[in-house]
């Protein structure tokens, strides 16, 4: 049966990335070796990494001035070498969700982590707004897409002050203005490639502001001037995030990949909207493109376990929600094609016709 991967991350990756990968696993560039066994410093992997490199900017018109980069640590890492290399004394917090506390937290060891707005309140349901930076904060941290909760900042914020912010899991999922940020990281198992390589966009003249000393590791500057290859980069992740690339160029580039997006999310969304058995968990106006959240409607949620099973035996993988809201999250990221998504509503379709027999042939009328 064919299986459909909603899983959060990692997650899928399309059959190019994958087939291109199984290729240079037994035969990298015509090297006859392996990806897996090539020096990171060997000319055809130098290619690679240059060439992955190029395309993020490309597809992303990264402006002069910054660096692309592929670290180790995952985004976790990122939370604290943000801090690290930019927060000499205050800077400001949006709490969407659990990283963005985890964020607050690093960024608590080297100083004062203001928070200007949270949806604790509500189980992170919602984008809080409407918040203001305090005088004096040296840069706005914010997460564009809650994984967990199903939220997403889709606008880049309005602050007068430099952003830093956590993509992972909508990197290169829609445009934006890269010149906004001083820092974008994201790490690769959400929309690029598998697990092991975290995507880094540092902004060269906002480093070496801060008074303490780095290290040397958790020093972009560190990685800046080795272009990425201070010691052993992710040789392959980085390899099958390159194919990812070409195959996002293929496509017509990120605004193409934006208008697939939409569509996706719009036949889910609108599926939970109208069919009875199911309820959408996060507000309608800050609702994610790439997770989408939903849990059984408040009369029918001794069938939760029910529709689990019936969507498992329908090919469904990977759609259990977060312990911390349940129901059920979709990830449809990039690579997720409209047939999985369809696939997904067909048996939300099927499960409500065999639950409300009745009622469902109106609502299909
Ligand atoms: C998955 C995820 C993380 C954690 O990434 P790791 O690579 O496991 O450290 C952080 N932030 C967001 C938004 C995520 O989706």
């Amino acid at each position: 049966m064919k299986k459909h991967n909603f899983y959060a991350g990692p997650s899928i990756l399309s059959p190019y990335t994958i087939e291109e990968t199984a290729k240079a696993v037994n035969n990298f560039a015509g090297t006859g070796l392996s990806i897996l066994e090539v020096s990171h410093r060997s000319k055809p992997f130098i290619a690679v990494i240059e060439e992955a490199n190029a395309l993020i900017k490309e597809l992303l018109n990264v402006p002069e001035g910054y660096e692309v980069l592929f670290l180790g640590g995952g985004a976790s890492m990122q939370f604290c070498m943000t801090a690290y290399n930019l927060l000499e004394k205050k800077a400001a917090f949006l709490e969407t969700g659990t990283w963005a506390k985890n964020a607050i937290k690093e960024a608590k060891n080297f100083g004062e982590a203001v928070v200007v707005g949270s949806s604790a309140d509500k189980n992170f349901s919602y984008i809080p707004k409407g918040y203001s930076i305090p005088e004096g904060a040296e840069y706005f941290h914010y997460t564009s897409n809650n994984t967990i909760y199903g939220t997403q900042t889709y606008q880049t914020p309005q602050v007068n002050v430099p952003l830093v912010c956590d993509m992972s899991s909508d990197f290169m999922s829609h445009p934006f203005d890269v010149s906004k940020y001083d820092i974008i990281y994201a790490g690769a198992q959400k929309n690029l490639g598998p697990a092991g390589v975290t995507i880094v966009i540092v902004k060269k003249e906002a480093m070496g502001k801060v008074t303490r000393t780095i290290p040397t590791m958790l020093d972009y500057r560190t990685h800046i001037s080795k272009e990425s290859m201070f010691n052993t980069p992710p040789v392959l992740p980085i390899y099958s995030c390159l194919m990812t690339l070409k195959w996002y160029k293929s496509l017509g580039g990120i605004e193409a990949i934006e208008k697939m997006n939409i569509e996706k999310a719009n036949v889910l969304y609108n599926e939970i909207d109208r069919n009875k058995l199911f309820v959408g968990t996060a507000a309608k106006e800050d609702r994610s493109l790439m997770n989408v959240c939903f849990v059984m409607n408040e009369d029918y949620k001794d069938l939760e376990t029910e529709f689990f099973e019936y969507a498992t035996s329908k090919g469904m993988v990977g759609i259990k929600g977060h312990r911390s809201v349940g129901g059920f999250r979709a990830s449809i990221y990039n690579a997720m094609p409209l047939e999985s998504v369809k696939a997904l509503v067909e048996c939300m379709q099927e499960f409500e016709k065999i639950k409300l027999p009745v009622k469902s042939e109106i609502y299909n009328n």
